[in-house]
C-alpha cells in the first residue's frame, strides 16, 4: 500500500502568472522545449503546432498549478478559471464550435502529461462536453446517431470511473461497466458481439444503465454541465498523480512528485465516425529494434485509448497504404518532418477522421536498449546527429539488456512452439506461470522465476511485471500498455498471443491443446514472438558470445559492431578510466574483454573461502600464539601467490589494487556443532577449544569491530604474509615478462597511524623479497576511504598513501549510520516517504555520503597534487553515482565485470554533459 507522499508547497500566491498555454492553427504559447512547465504532451502539441503539422487546437494547464494544488488543499490558484475560458473561447473561434452548445457542440479530451511521459498511469477523459442535449446535437449535425451515441456512452463510461470512482470493487472480477455492456449484448443478442456491432438503441439504453450504476455506486446524479464536467475531469486528473501505479512507477524512475503533472484540454476529432476513420500509435522507426521502418498500428473506427488497451488487436500501419492511401501518404510525410525536425524517433499518435489526419502527440519514443544502439549509430550515418549525441542517446541504465542471454538456439529449435504472438520486449525469459499481479509478486518474494501471463495488462499490473522475468498476453498490440511498459523496463515480452486461453478462475492457460497449471513452466522469445512450452535453456546475448568466448560469428554481427562502435567513442568522451572488482583470473579476464583497464579492487578474503584454504584460514583464526598462527598463514601464502600471479598475468600489464584481509574474523569459522567437529577433525584442536575461541570472537557490532586495518594491527604477520605473496607473485610474473603494477590498499583507515603501522610493514616485505628475489619491483601504497575520520583527516593520511580508494559501501554505512546488512527492513519505507530519493547503498548519497568524498578528494589533493584517486563500492556501476564521480574529480570508478560496458558508457557520458554544462 502506498503512504501518503507529499508535494512540495508552491510558493506562488495563485493571483498572478501564467497558468495557461494555448495552441493551434499553426501556433503556440508555448514550445518544445518547455516540458518541465507543459509536461511532454503540451510541449509536444506546442511544438507540432508552430511547425505546422495539423493538431485540433487546446490549451495546457501548467504543472504549476499541480504543485499549487497539491500545496493548498487541492484548490486552484484564483485566475486559473478565467484563464481556461479565455483558452476554451480561443478553441470555440478556431473550431467554429461552442462548449454545451446544443447546435454545433464542441467536445473535448482531458489529458494528463507529466514531463517524463508516464503511459498508462494517469488518467484520461475523452468526448467531454456531451449530455443529454449535446448528443442530439452531435448526432443531428453528424448525421450519424450511431456515432454521437457511442462517444456519450464511453464518456459516462470513462468518465464515471476516472472522475466518479466507479471502478470494480477488491471482490469484483470485472470492470462494473464492462459487467453492463456484456449484459446487454446477452439480454439483446444471446452471444458476446463486437462493440461496433451495437446499435444506436443499444447505446442509448447503455448510457441509460451507465448512469443508473453511477447513481448506485456514488451516490450522485452524472453531471450535465460541461464547465462541471471540465472541473471535475481537471482535478481528477491532477488527482491521478498521486494514484498508487503513477507512485509505483515514479519510485520505479525515480520521478520526483514534486514535478506534477500539466493537464491538456483539446478539442476532440474523432477517429470513430465510421470506415473513413480510426486511430493510430506510430513510431518513426521500428522501436523493438531499431530498424528505420514506420512502424505502429492502427484501427478501423476507433478512438486512441482502443488502440493502447488492447481490447481489440489493431492493424500494422502498413495496412494502411492499402485501405487509406491518402492518409498514409500524408503520415508518411510527417513521419518524415518529425524526424528531421526532432532529430530523434518519434513515438507518436493520430487520429484520421472522415480521411483527415490530426495529431494527437509526439514524443522521443521508448525504445529498447538494442534499439537505441541501432538508431543512434542510423542517425549518425544519416547525418542527423553528431557521434557525441549518438553516446548520449544510449541510456547507460538500459546497456545492460544487450548482455542478457538470449535462448540457446538448439534448445529452442527442440521446444515445442505453443503459440506466437508479436514481439514486443526482446530477448529470452523462462518463468512459472502466474496469472494475477499479486501472485506474481508473491512467488518472485519466495524467489521463483516468475513469468507474468494475462489477457492484457493494465497498469494495475505494474507491480506484477516489475516482479517477473518476462510478460505474455494473448491480447494487445506492440504499443499496448503492457508492450511499453516491458520495453522500458527492458523486461522480455510477447503480446497478442491469440492462441492462449487464459481462465483466470481456473488460473490456468490452454495452448496446443494442452492446459498449463500456475505455476508450471512456460518460456517466451520476446525477439522473435514466440511461446514455448516448458523451461528453455538460455544461451549468451552476441556480444557476451563475441566478447569473452570470443565467437567469431558473433563478432560479425551488426549488433556486436555497433556496441564496439559505441565503447570506442566512449574511451574518446570519457575522463574517468572504468576499472573492475575481481578477485579471479577469469573475472578479470571477463573484465578486460568487456574493457576495464585494470583491478580497482581485489577482495583478497573471498581467495580464503575456495577449496580446503578455509581450514588453513580457519586454523589461522583459532591459533593461540604467534607460532601457530605463522604456521597456518604459511600454509596460505602459497595460495594467495598462485593466486596473486594468476591474476598479474591475466591484466597483462593493467594494475591491481590488492586490499589486505577485511571482513571480522568470525565470518571465517564454523558456527555449527556439526561444522565445528569436523574441523576439530581436520585441524585436531579439541572441538570444546573451537567452540571457545568462536564464543570469544563473538561480536556485538562486527562490521565496526575486529576487521580491516585493525586485523593487519592487531596481528602483523597476517598482513606480512598477504605482502609476501603479492610481492613473490610480483616477481614471478615479472620475470616471465609481464609488467606489474601491484598496488597495495589498507582497508577502513581511519587514523593516520594505522595506514603508516601497515605501510612499514609492506616496504619492509617488498625490500626482503626483492633483495631475496633480486628484482625491482615498482609498486604502490594506498588506502581505502571509507570510514568518515579517514575523509575528514584525508589531508595526514595523504602524506603516506599514494593513493585512495573511496569505499562507498562501508562510507555509506558508517557515514548515515545504516547497517549494509540490514537497512533492507526500513529502506523500502523510506523510499515511499521521500526520506530517500533512492536506495543510498545503490547510488551515492551525493548531498550526505557525497560530502564526504568531495571533502576527502579536496584534502587529500592539497597535500599531495599528484593523489590518484578512485572508488571500489558499488557504486562504481551506477551511472547517477558515476556523474557525481565525474564531478568531483575522480580518476576512475571501479565496477563488477558485467556492469564494465555501462560503467563506461555512463563515465563518457557524465564527461560529455560536463563539457555542455
Ligand atoms: C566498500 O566498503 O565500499 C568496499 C568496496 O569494501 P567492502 O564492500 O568489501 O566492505
Ligand atoms: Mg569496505
Amino acid at each position: 500500500m502506498a503512504k501518503k507522499t507529499t508535494v512540495k508547497k508552491s510558493k506562488s500566491s495563485g493571483k498572478a502568472g501564467k497558468y495557461v498555454y494555448f495552441f493551434g492553427g499553426g501556433k503556440a504559447d508555448g514550445n518544445g522545449a518547455m516540458k518541465p512547465l507543459l509536461g511532454g504532451k503540451g510541449a509536444g502539441l506546442a511544438e507540432m503546432s508552430r511547425i505546422g503539422l495539423p493538431v485540433p487546437p487546446g490549451f495546457t494547464i501548467t504543472t504549476d498549478v499541480c504543485t499549487y494544488y497539491y500545496g493548498h488543499k487541492r484548490t486552484y490558484p484564483s485566475s486559473l478559471r478565467a484563464q481556461m475560458q479565455a483558452g476554451l473561447a480561443s478553441i470555440e473561434r478556431l473550431t467554429g464550435k461552442k462548449f454545451g452548445d446544443v447546435g454545433n457542440p464542441l467536445l473535448v479530451s482531458v489529458r494528463s502529461g507529466a514531463r517524463d511521459s508516464m503511459p498508462g498511469m494517469m488518467d484520461t477523459i475523452l468526448n467531454l462536453g456531451l449530455n443529454d442535449q449535446t448528443v442530439e446535437a452531435l448526432s443531428k449535425k453528424t448525421g450519424n446517431a450511431r456515432f454521437a451515441w457511442d462517444c456519450y456512452r464511453r464518456f459516462v463510461q470513462m468518465y464515471g470511473d476516472v472522475v466518479l470512482g466507479v471502478q470494480k470493487r477488491p471482490d469484483e472480477d470485472h470492470e462494473p461497466f464492462e459487467v453492463v455492456i456484456e449484459r446487454l449484448k446477452h439480454e439483446r443478442y444471446h452471444k458476446d458481439i463486437e462493440d461496433t456491432r451495437l446499435t444506436p438503441e443499444d447505446l442509448q439504453e447503455l448510457v441509460r444503465r451507465f448512469k443508473a450504476l453511477v447513481k448506485d455506486r456514488s451516490g450522485r446524479d452524472f453531471p450535465a454541465s460541461p464547465w462541471d464536467q471540465l472541473m471535475g475531469a481537471v482535478g481528477a486528473v491532477f488527482g491521478s498523480w498521486m494514484n498508487d501505479r503513477a507512485i509505483v512507477y515514479r519510485r520505479k524512475y525515480n520521478i520526483p512528485s514534486e514535478w506534477g503533472t500539466a493537464v491538456n484540454v483539446q478539442a476532440m476529432v474523432y477517429g470513430n465516425t465510421g470506415d473513413t476513420s480510426g486511430s493510430g500509435v506510430a513510431f518513426t522507426r521500428n522501436p523493438a529494434n531499431g530498424v528505420k521502418e514506420f512502424y505502429g498500428e492502427f484501427l478501423i473506427n476507433a478512438q486512441g485509448e482502443d488502440v493502447v488497451a488492447g481490447v481489440r488487436t489493431p492493424e500494422p500501419v502498413a495496412e494502411l497504404k492499402r485501405q487509406m492511401p491518402a492518409a498514409y501518404q500524408k503520415l508518411e510525410g510527417i513521419r518524415q518532418v518529425l524526424e528531421k525536425h526532432f532529430k530523434d524517433v518519434q513515438d507518436f499518435e493520430f487520429t484520421i477522421e472522415e480521411g483527415v489526419v490530426y495529431m494527437l502527440q509526439t514524443r522521443n519514443g521508448k525504445r529498447t536498449a538494442m534499439a537505441a544502439l541501432k538508431i543512434s549509430m542510423d542517425l549518425y550515418k544519416e547525418k542527423l546527429i553528431d557521434w557525441k549525441t549518438a553516446v548520449m542517446r544510449n541510456p547507460a541504465d538500459q546497456l545492460d539488456q544487450l548482455l542478457a542471454p538470449v535462448f540457446d538456439v538448439a534448445e529452442a529449435a527442440k521446444a515445442p512452439t505453443i503459440a506466437t504472438g508479436l514481439p514486443a520486449g526482446p530477448g529470452a525469459a523462462s518463468g512459472q506461470i502466474y496469472l494475477n499481479a499479486d501472485r506474481a509478486v508473491a512467488a518472485a518474494n519466495r524467489k521463483e522465476q516468475v513469468l507474468l501471463v494475462r489477457v492484457e495488462t493494465s497498469p494495475e499490473d505494474l507491480r506484477g511485471m516489475i516482479a517477473a522475468e518476462g510478460i505474455l498476453t494473448a491480447r494487445g498490440g506492440v504499443s499496448s500498455h503492457a508492450a511499453l511498459v516491458a520495453r522500458q523496463m527492458g523486461k522480455v515480452c510477447v503480446c497478442g498471443a491469440g492462441a492462449l486461453e487464459v481462465d483466470y478462475q481456473a488460473r490456468t492457460v490452454k495452448a496446443g491443446g494442452k492446459t498449463y497449471k500456475e505455476g508450471e513452466w512456460l518460456s517466451i522469445d520476446g525477439t522473435a514472438g514466440k511461446v514455448f512450452a516448458g523451461r528453455v535453456k538460455t544461451a549468451p546475448s552476441e556480444i557476451v558470445a563475441g566478447l569473452i568466448e570470443g565467437n567469431a560469428a558473433a563478432k560479425q554481427t551488426e549488433k556486436f559492431k555497433s556496441f564496439q562502435q559505441l565503447m570506442k567513442w566512449c574511451d574518446t568522451a570519457a575522463r574517468m578510466s572504468v576499472r573492475t572488482n575481481a578477485d579471479t583470473p577469469e573475472q578479470t579476464r571477463n573484465a578486460i574483454a568487456f574493457g576495464a583497464v585494470g583491478i580497482g579492487l581485489c577482495r583478497t578474503e573471498h581467495m580464503f573461502f575456495e577449496g580446503n584454504r578455509i581450514d588453513a584460514m580457519r586454523e589461522m583464526i583459532l591459533a593461540e600464539t604467534l607460532e601457530s598462527r605463522k604456521a597456518a598463514l604459511a600454509k596460505l601464502l602459497p595460495y594467495q601467490r598462485d593466486d596473486f600471479a594468476g591474476i598479474f598475468r591475466a591484466l597483462k600489464g593493467y594494475p591491481a589494487t590488492i586490499r589486505f584481509l577485511d571482513p571480522p574474523l568470525h565470518e571465517f569459522l564454523p558456527h555449527t556443532p556439526d561444522q565445528q567437529a569436523d574441523l576439530s577433525k581436520k585441524i585436531g584442536v579439541p572441538v570444546e577449544k573451537i567452540h571457545l575461541r568462536v564464543e570469544q570472537l563473538h561480536e556485538f557490532n562486527p562490521m565496526l569491530g575486529l576487521r580491516g586495518c585493525r586485523l593487519g594491527i592487531d596481528y602483523p604477520e597476517i598482513s606480512e604474509m598477504q605482502a609476501r605473496a603479492v610481492f613473490e607473485a610480483a616477481a614471478i610474473v615479472q620475470k616471465e615478462g609481464i609488467k606489474v603494477r601491484p598496488e597495495v590498499m589498507i582497508p577502513l583507515v581511519g587514523f593516520k597511524k594505522e595506514f603508516d603501522l601497515q605501510l612499514e610493514i609492506v616496504h619492509r616485505v617488498a625490500k626482503e623479497v626483492q633483495a631475496e628475489r633480486k628484482v625491482k619491483l615498482s609498486y604502490l601504497v594506498g588506502t581505502m576511504i571509507e570510514i568518515p575520520r579517514g575523509a575528514l583527516t584525508a589531508d595526514e593520511i595523504a602524506q603516506t598513501a599514494e593513493f585512495f580508494s573511496f569505499g562507498t559501501n562501508d562510507l555509506t554505512q558508517t557515514g548515515l549510520g545504516m547497517s549494509r546488512d540490514d537497512s533492507g527492513s526500513f529502506l523500502p519505507h523510506y523510499a515511499e516517504l521521500e526520506i530517500v530519493k533512492k536506495n543510498p547503498f545503490a547510488t551515492i548519497d551525493d548531498s550526505g555520503v557525497g560530502q564526504l568524498v568531495s571533502i576527502a578528494v579536496e584534502k587529500g589533493r592539497a597535500t599531495r597534487p599528484g593523489l590518484k584517486l578512485g572508488i571500489c563500492g558499488e557504486h562504481g556501476g551506477d551511472p547517477d553515482s558515476i556523474r557525481f564521480f565525474e564531478k568531483v574529480g575522480l580518476d576512475y570508478v571501479s565496477a563488477s565485470p558485467f556492469r564494465i560496458p555501462v560503467a563506461r558508457l555512463a563515465a563518457a557520458q557524465a564527461a560529455l554533459s560536463a563539457k555542455r554544462g
